[in-house]
């Protein structure tokens, strides 16, 4: 394997790629025999944790009856009734297998309905690998030209250069910038995480979502929200319910199914079935296969209000201990978001607004922190993100607390 890995964001910066063997509720085991408490938790998916009971229950029987048919099945259309009866603006959806493919299909959808070709996307948000979108995304702020009028920054050899012209891409967070070029009426679609969660856990400022949301119907743009992390994780029906603002479209995957490869395109009936009978085409050998529908209705059916208030709980009580910690240590850091996902960014002594702010954070000093996390028992993310799952308790909070203690004060010494 070219690098000994299967994905480059998982080219760990240190110590090395681990090898698991296996993984059980908050908890990762290696082939060395280390247990990790496990806050990457597959980088989003697991709500649930790690091997969840009534997920494994409904797989198994599932593959029972069969692996792929190619045609529709009764558990595919449970999994999306659930999916319309969770997320506010789904009057229709699609599943697709990963979280690019149906950014991709939401992006098609807009130019189609529009008849317009350029995507306004934010410096910062991800929304996948492929060449179109992947502009902007790794801080590197030396060539993105003023805060104001960012330069798209390429974002990996080998990508296709033209694709920036069917691109527009701005500082998110700032309405009078975006206002001021959905005005000129050529933007097919905004696409955007409406918390910035791949990078930070940055929330939209007050009436940022609902300004961006006139702005968009005003000029006939599509709404576009990358529900891929913040989806089922941050509310059962994602950051649109949580914010109460309605995208035209958005997309899902991550949280959805727990960590089978699933992900979902939903909203307008009229753009949804632009699919059906309006030419915009639509694939996927893999999409609603039966085993991943059957994780995806297990857990859409665990998503309770009491799993909500059970993580809200641990997740409060941890990044409070963070900042109890940095701060008798002296330790300049800010630790913002939300209690199932959360931000941690040494050097930083206010919160992030975008992802300029979020570039200033120290980060070898946070690398050195995950790393001696890592030897203390605890697996995060080095780019700063916590994803907490409903296995996370109190006993495990204590853990974290005590590991983050003990590696603050080894790395001040
Ligand atoms: N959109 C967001 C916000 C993401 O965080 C990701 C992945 O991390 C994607 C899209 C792409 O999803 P996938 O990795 O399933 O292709």
């Amino acid at each position: 394997m070219s690098g000994g890995v299967n994905s480059n964001f998982r080219l760990n910066i240190s110590p090395t790629p681990l090898v698991f063997e296996r993984g059980e509720g908050a908890y990762l085991y290696d082939v060395d025999g280390n247990k990790l408490i496990d806050y990457y938790l597959g980088m989003g998916p697991m709500i649930l944790g790690h091997k969840p009971q009534a997920l494994v229950d409904a797989v198994k029987s599932q593959i029972d009856s069969g692996i792929l048919f190619a045609g529709q099945t009764a558990i595919e259309a449970e999994a999306a009734r659930l999916v319309c009866e969770l997320v506010p603006s789904a009057e229709r959806m699609r599943f697709g297998s990963s979280g690019s493919e149906v950014d991709q299909a939401a992006m098609r959808l807009a130019r189609a309905a529009t008849g317009r070709t350029k995507v306004l996307k934010f410096e910062g948000h991800y929304h996948g690998w492929f060449d179109n979108v992947l502009w902007s995304t790794a801080p590197a702020l030396d060539a993105a030209g003023p805060a104001d009028a960012p330069v798209p920054v390429i974002g990996s050899k080998g990508q296709l250069k033209d694709t920036a012209d069917t691109l527009v891409v701005l500082p998110w967070n700032n309405l009078e910038l975006l206002t001021a070029r959905l005005a000129e009426g050529d933007i097919a679609a905004v696409i955007m995480e409406a918390a910035m969660c791949n990078q930070g856990a940055v929330h939209p400022l007050p009436g940022y979502l609902e300004g961006v949301r006139e702005a968009c119907t005003k000029t006939g743009t599509i709404l576009i929200f990358d529900e891929v992390i913040t989806g089922f994780r941050l509310a059962p029906g994602g950051a649109q319910e949580l914010f109460g603002v309605t995208p035209d479209l958005s997309t899902f995957g991550k949280a959805i199914a727990n960590g089978f490869p699933v992900a979902a395109i939903a909203g307008r009936a009229d753009l949804m079935d632009m699919f059906t009978s309006g030419g915009v085409v639509h694939g996927g050998t893999y999409n609603a296969q039966p085993i991943a529908m059957a994780a995806t209705a297990a857990t859409l059916k665990s998503l309770t209000p009491a799993l909500y208030k059970k993580i809200g709980v641990a997740g409060t009580a941890l990044q409070d201990g963070f900042r109890e910690i940095f701060a008798s240590a002296g330790v300049a850091a800010s630790v913002v978001g939300f209690p199932q996902v959360f931000h941690v960014a040494l050097g930083l002594d206010k919160p992030a607004r975008d992802f300029r702010d979020l570039a200033k954070m120290n980060r070898p000093a946070y690398i050195a922190l995950t790393t001696a996390l890592m030897y203390r028992g605890v697996r995060a993310l080095e780019r700063g993100a916590w994803f907490l799952s409903s296995e996370h308790d109190a006993g495990v909070i204590n853990d974290t607390l005590a590991a983050m203690r003990d590696a603050v004060r080894e790395l001040k010494a």
